[in-house]
């Protein structure tokens, strides 16, 4: 792969693992900008932090090291050296990250940091696969190939579910339900780069498909 892929859309709609296949097999670079909206939040929530409370948030984001890998097949997310990868999926997290990446501040600082990972990637490996909720509409708008995922919320819900189940933590397809509907709310209603599909985006609904054939599908376009 050449360039960027731009993959944007709700939680549960198979984007990470999506993202994390087609770069693989593009042999490109992998961009989970979720995990570091994620890892500030991690960060906000160990210093007592409100997350509500947009200055301090910003103040906290500012002051932290972090480091993301951008190998597909181990993506390694590093907090002031401490690996924090399966600690930034945890419930409290999914809870709190919505209301830290309204924070305008926190995403002006994110973007930037984005960017200048993505520029990194592309002088080496020459590809990336970039997946977030403003890739295609903020983060680089320039993409060649702009995907955005959707599903319905029944299966959104299903997907969800699932995943929590696979990583030991219970939850029902109700409690699921009401979790992602709550973070597609906030995520598409905030002021600050609001979720949403770039103009030129390519909207593929993944509720009937397979990953295997959202991959496929994905790749044929961006082999283009
Ligand atoms: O993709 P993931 O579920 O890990 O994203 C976590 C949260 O991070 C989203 O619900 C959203 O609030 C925020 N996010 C964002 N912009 C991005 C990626 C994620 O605001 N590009």
């Amino acid at each position: 792969l050449r360039g960027v892929v731009a993959l944007d859309g709700p939680s549960g709609t198979g984007k990470t693992t999506v993202a994390r296949t087609l770069a693989d097999r593009l042999s490109a670079g992998y961009l989970d900008t979720g995990a570091m909206y994620r890892v500030v939040t991690l960060a906000v929530l160990r210093a007592g932090v409100d997350p509500a409370a947009a200055d301090a948030v910003a103040e906290v984001a500012a002051r932290i090291s972090y480091e993301i890998g951008t190998d597909p097949s181990a993506p390694r997310m590093l907090l002031d050296g401490e690996e924090v990868s399966a600690l930034i999926r945890g419930p409290e997290i999914t809870h709190a990250v919505s209301p830290v990446s309204a924070v305008p501040k926190v995403r002006e600082f994110l973007v930037a940091e984005q960017r200048r990972i993505i520029e990194g990637v592309l002088g080496t490996v020459g590809g990336v696969v970039v997946e977030g909720r403003d890739i295609g509409t903020v983060v680089t708008p320039d993409a060649p190939l702009k995907v955005f995922l959707t599903a319905s919320a029944e299966i959104r819900a299903a997907r969800r579910s699932a995943q929590d189940s696979a990583a030991g933590r219970q939850s029902t397809v109700d409690d699921a339900r009401a979790s992602v509907d709550r973070r597609d709310k906030l995520d598409s209603s905030r002021i600050a780069s609001p979720l949403r599909a770039a103009e030129d985006a390519v909207e593929v609904d993944t509720s009937e498909l397979s990953i295997d054939q959202v991959i496929v599908a994905l790749s044929e376009l961006a082999c283009r």
